[in-house]
């Protein structure tokens, strides 16, 4: 089993950490706290998120370009469509190249009325994201990370158009796609075969979402569309006031979803850090990357 290797069998291991802009002193120091003790773990990138409708890009230029300066941890920072002229996103792009960031993940967004509600760009805009990574492609030489449903976007009125659109981000210039949060591997691994069966061949990498708060998770995912197990729901059940075992069956929870990927031959991880560390950390160890190890 890939799970029982040791790390050094596993050279081509890529790990990859999402975290968001922080809104108060509180919570930019468990920011910088989580940024330190997952930087040892060597991650590909770590990425900062863009708040809905653009409304956190100050903060999320400020962070990715501290990360870039203080830490030496390569940083992403994503970057979406909505509400913004071509002109105007292509202004934030350009402020990126100078402040030496070289990756990107490019998104279309959703539109300010909410996830689901229908998106209409802005009239100077781009259209969706495999038009913005086209834009960012002209800008500069970025490595471009695009987004990919293993439960199809909502939008995607079917699985063929869902697909297409993954295309048409990558031919446009996209080095990869991460995932949506998915909980069912199957899942995922049926996604792979129809991207692959597309003639697909960028990587695929899984965004994986530890379960801090089972509320809070499942808030998100019937937001974003990605269906909680009826299998997950039931492990969590009764909980909420029992944080030490929710911790705990969410630790188990997700290192039975990362070692079973990893035993299906994925190399390559993404995680919504939700800007904590304890158990990313942890994953990581499972995944045979720790800190201070070669
Ligand atoms: P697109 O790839 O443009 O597709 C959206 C939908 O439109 C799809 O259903 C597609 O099939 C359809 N579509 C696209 N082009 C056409 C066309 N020409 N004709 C018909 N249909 C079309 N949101 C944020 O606001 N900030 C973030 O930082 C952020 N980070 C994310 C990170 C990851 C890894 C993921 C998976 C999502 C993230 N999101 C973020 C959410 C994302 O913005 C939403 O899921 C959004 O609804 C779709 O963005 P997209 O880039 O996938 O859009």
């Amino acid at each position: 089993r890939a799970s029982r290797q040791t790390a050094d069998r596993r050279p081509d291991l890529q790990l990859s950490f999402e975290f968001f802009p922080p809104k108060t002193d509180a919570m930019e120091e468990r920011f910088w706290d989580s940024i330190a003790k997952l930087a040892p773990l060597k991650p590909r990138f770590v990425s900062v998120t863009y708040g809905a409708g653009g409304s956190t890009r100050e903060r999320t230029l400020r962070m990715v370009r501290r990360i870039t300066a203080d830490t030496g941890v390569p940083a992403a920072a994503h970057l979406t469509c909505v509400g913004a002229s071509r002109d105007e996103v292509d202004e934030v792009v350009r402020g990126y190249q100078d402040a030496g960031v070289k990756r990107i993940v490019a998104l279309r967004g959703d539109p300010p009325e909410g996830v689901g509600q229908p998106f209409t760009p802005h009239p100077d805009g781009y259209r969706n994201a495999a038009d913005l990574v086209a834009g960012i492609r002209r800008i500069g030489d970025f490595d471009i990370s695009v987004a990919a449903y293993p439960e199809k976007h909502p939008q995607s009125p079917d699985w063929q158009a869902d697909i297409d659109n993954l295309k048409r981000k990558l031919d446009a210039g996209a080095n990869r796609a991460i995932t949506q949060m998915f909980f069912r591997n199957a899942d995922y691994l049926r996604y792979l075969e129809r991207a692959r069966a597309a003639g697909i061949t960028a990587p695929i990498v899984p965004g994986i979402q530890p379960i801090h708060s089972f509320k809070q998770i499942s808030g998100f995912a019937a937001r974003c569309g990605a269906s909680i197990p009826d299998w997950m729901a039931e492990r969590f059940e009764g909980l909420e006031d029992d944080p030490e075992t929710h911790a705990l069956v969410a630790a188990a929870v997700a290192a039975e979803q990362v070692t079973e990927l990893l035993d299906e031959g994925v190399t390559e991880f993404h995680f919504y850090t939700l800007n904590r560390s304890n158990l990313v950390l942890a994953l990581g160890r499972l995944l045979g990357r720790r800190a201070g190890a070669e």
